[in-house]
């Protein structure tokens, strides 16, 4: 039976009866008792329902320390024990884990210096289900001398385990489970600081996947995420326990290969990682194939710092993607390229994503006429730090990095929903979309183009695809392929700046163009030139022969424009009748300008 304080009260009270002689007094002694016994009597129940565990310890008497005077419920529960089991044990009943000996050895030391005691350690239950346990114990004295110890006991693991799923996920990319783009810096830089005393290698591999954007655009986004994680597993099942794979973000990821012996390593983890790509990916039943293309670069041979690294190996990876050569290391042969150029590059590969391209269009008028036939479509790169820059500005290095592609893939998934939009207010108008040589070399752009052509439900008579003559003579078998191919689903196609490059009549003849624009070089000549006068001429009647329209591009001036409307040239652009403009404003100069209302006479309103 427990002596309640309120029973320790009344004996008290016929104690001190006697004793005292004023009964006032006596009162009020009774009064103050009784209520220090009922705030002991709260405090009790408190203590012992408290969810919290909370032990009384006596003072250490022998070599194994305090024992245990009382637990709460809190605890019994947290130990899965009762309290006659406790009562008298030493601390050895916090049942801390083997592998925590050194923190109870701890405890110890302490409690035999008389020292409060904090830690946090795994602590077994009775029936051996483990908890994370956060332990306090504190000395309670008394006039200097140690009169018992009391210990509040925690149990944290949801604490624990939500702090380290957060830190987790900060880390990790959530649906790969791999590291993500600033651990990969961590560790990069860790490594390479380890590399730096030990005097070892470091290799840092960027990967891009080839067809992924294929993939998703075809499949969708949650094919796409199946895909990548089966591509994650490959990578990490090619690696070594001290190598790490990241995503980087989309279909990019960063494997960080430690300590390699050599070069000659870091090229068969390169090879074993594309091998393993190799073999057809199936999701949901459907086969996939999709390649894979690394750059690399080491420490110390290429950067010394992870930022460079990683700018070095992505320049790399761009390389390999042009060249088809599944992995290539970084080589000083791109670092001639100019640091602006390099820049370039790294920033090109983020514009689309950041939306910094922009259409503009650029009215082509029928000579006769004056009416707008149709609207070249040109791209602008609204760079955040260099302004509105021209397609000369960045087309080259796209060219070169392989980005072209994605880039033309923007250009007419965008030219043709603009196309869409102008169709749906009613306005006809039909559009002329340049590519490059790089992007005519790929087998898969008349797929590319009828899938987008339906998905924005444009007929493709609206559409005319305007191929340089130098790009059609760089492999003109391959060209004449892709452009029958073209022509066959109904797209227009044109030559462009023609007598650039060196076509011989016989070509001009087979290719299954029906326009032909000649150069601004010799349209802007042609009136001070009798030479580019003379060009523009057989030009035009070369065309007339063989079927073809022409066009000129470049009519800076109204001379120019009679000119050519006197030669009989069929098309004109140029300067003079309007500048490339945003699609907004196009509506507008078709509504407002003197061109737009000049439907009858041919020549523009304000020269009469
Ligand atoms: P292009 O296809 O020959 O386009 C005509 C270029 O001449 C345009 O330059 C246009 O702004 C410019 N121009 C038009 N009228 C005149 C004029 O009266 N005087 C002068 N001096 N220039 C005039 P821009 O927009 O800088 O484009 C340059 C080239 O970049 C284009 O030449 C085309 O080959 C390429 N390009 C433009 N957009 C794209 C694109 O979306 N994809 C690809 N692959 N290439 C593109
Ligand atoms: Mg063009
Ligand atoms: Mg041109």
């Amino acid at each position: 039976m427990e002596d309640k304080p309120v029973d320790r009260v009344a004996s008290l009270e016929a104690a001190w009866a006697p004793q005292l002689d004023s009964a006032e007094a006596l009162q009020r002694k009774l009064q103050e008792q009784r209520m220090l016994a009922e705030q002991l009597g709260l405090l009790g129940s408190a203590v012992r329902v408290s969810g919290e565990g909370i032990a009384i310890l006596t003072p250490a008497v022998e070599a194994m320390g305090p024992r245990i005077a009382f637990v709460n419920d809190g605890f019994c529960t947290m130990y899965g024990v009762e309290r006659e089991e406790v009562i008298g044990q030493t601390p050895v009943i916090f049942r801390m884990i083997e592998k925590h000996q050194a923190i109870f050895d701890a405890l110890l030391d302490h409690v035999f210096e008389e020292r409060p005691f904090d830690a946090e350690a795994t602590a077994r239950r009775k029936n051996g289900s483990e908890f994370e346990l956060d332990l306090q114990l504190i000395p309670v004295k008394e006039n200097g001398n140690l009169t018992h110890w009391v210990a509040f006991l925690r149990d944290v693991t949801e604490a624990k385990q939500q702090i380290v799923l957060l830190r987790h996920q900060a880390m990790h990319d959530s649906l790969t489970d791999l590291p993500n783009r600033s651990l990969l810096y961590d560790r990069l830089d860790q490594s390479i600081d380890t590399a730096r005393t030990q005097s070892s290698l470091v290799a840092l591999l960027l990967m891009d996947l080839d067809r992924f954007k294929e993939v998703n655009d075809t499949f969708g986004h949650h094919f796409g995420d199946v895909l990548l994680k089966q591509v994650a597993l490959r990578v990490k099942n090619q690696l070594r326990l001290v190598d790490m794979v990241a995503r980087l973000g989309g279909d990019e990821f960063a494997i960080l290969v430690n300590d390699p012996v050599d070069s000659q390593f870091v090229a068969s983890t390169a090879r074993r990682i594309l091998n393993s790509l190799q073999q057809p990916f199936v999701v949901e039943g459907q086969v996939l194939e999709v390649g894979a293309s690394i750059g690399i670069a080491m420490y110390p041979t290429h950067g010394t710092d992870g930022r460079s690294l990683m700018r070095l190996a992505d320049v790399a990876m761009y390389a390999a993607k042009q060249a088809q050569a599944g992995y290539k290391f970084h080589s000083d042969e791109y670092e001639s390229r100019s640091p602006e150029e390099l820049g370039l590059v790294v920033e090109l590969r983020r514009a689309i994503e950041l939306n910094e391209f922009e259409l503009y269009y650029q009215p082509k008028l029928h000579l006769k006429s004056g009416l707008m036939t149709r609207a070249e479509v040109l791209i602008r790169w609204n760079h955040p730090k260099r302004g509105l820059l021209a397609p000369a500005a960045f087309i080259p290095i796209a060219e070169r990095t392989g980005i072209i592609r994605e880039l033309t893939d923007w250009v007419f998934d965008h030219a043709l929903e603009q196309c869409r939009a102008w169709h749906d207010e009613g306005a006809p108008v039909h559009l002329a979309i340049n590519i490059s040589a790089k992007s005519l070399l790929e087998q898969s752009l008349p797929t590319k183009v009828h899938t987008l052509l339906e998905k924005w439900r444009v007929d493709p008579r609206f559409i005319k695809i305007e191929i340089t003559e130098s790009s059609i003579m760089a492999d003109p078998a391959h060209a004449l392929a892709i452009m029958s191919m073209l022509q066959s689903m109904g797209v227009r196609l044109s030559v462009d700046d023609f007598g650039t490059g060196y076509s011989s009549l016989s070509h001009l003849r087979q290719l299954p163009v029906d326009e032909i624009k000649i150069d601004k070089s010799f349209v802007m000549g042609m009136t001070t030139s009798e030479a580019d006068a003379a060009i523009v001429r057989t030009v035009i009647d070369l065309a007339h022969n063989l079927g073809k329209q022409v066009c000129a591009e470049g009519v800076e001036d109204e001379a120019t424009w009679l000119r050519l409307r006197d030669l009989g040239c069929d098309l004109a652009q140029g300067y003079w009748i309007s500048r490339p403009m945003r699609g907004a404003d196009l509506m507008k100069w078709l509504t407002e300008s003197s061109w737009g209302l000049a439907r009858v006479s041919g020549v523009k309103r304000s020269s009469q």
